[in-house]
């Protein structure tokens, strides 16, 4: 009785599938029909694939995990949390200024437009950073 049971059923439109494969190929034809770009997901609806994108894919602070939209990345880090884009985090603005003074002065300098620091070269971060 049971072997019967090992058919693939479509969630959406109940038909039944021998395969997983042939499952899933029904499903990408005709109900998965909306792809993640960033993680090549499928969905069933444009609204799964906001809730997916806000869920998994919202670049979040890895500190304080408040969400952060990608130009507010640096400042925050830098405000925030003192954090150089090398990594090294520091206790104080002051200190960390420092820092990019000390270490990165002749190579790339941490700045925003508005903000500019000493020596103008621009240091941004990396998304793999957070
Ligand atoms: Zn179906
Ligand atoms: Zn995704
Ligand atoms: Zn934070
Ligand atoms: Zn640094």
């Amino acid at each position: 009785m049971d072997a019967k049971h090992k058919k693939w059923i479509c969630e959406f439109c109940e038909k039944e599938m021998e395969t997983r494969k042939g499952w899933q190929l029904h499903l990408n034809a005709k109900h998965l029909t909306v792809e993640c770009r960033k993680c090549k997901k499928r969905f069933a609806s444009k609204s799964d694939l906001k809730i997916h994108v806000k869920d998994e894919h919202t670049p979040r602070c890895n500190v304080c995990k408040i969400e952060l939209r990608e130009r507010d990345r640096i400042s925050h880090m830098r405000d925030v949390h003192f954090m150089c884009p090398c990594g090294i985090q520091c206790t104080s603005k002051e200190e960390l200024y420092e820092h990019i003074d000390q270490t990165h002065n002749k190579v790339k300098v941490y700045t925003t437009e508005e903000e500019p620091l000493k020596t103008v070269k621009k240091y941004s971060l990396e998304p793999e950073y957070l």
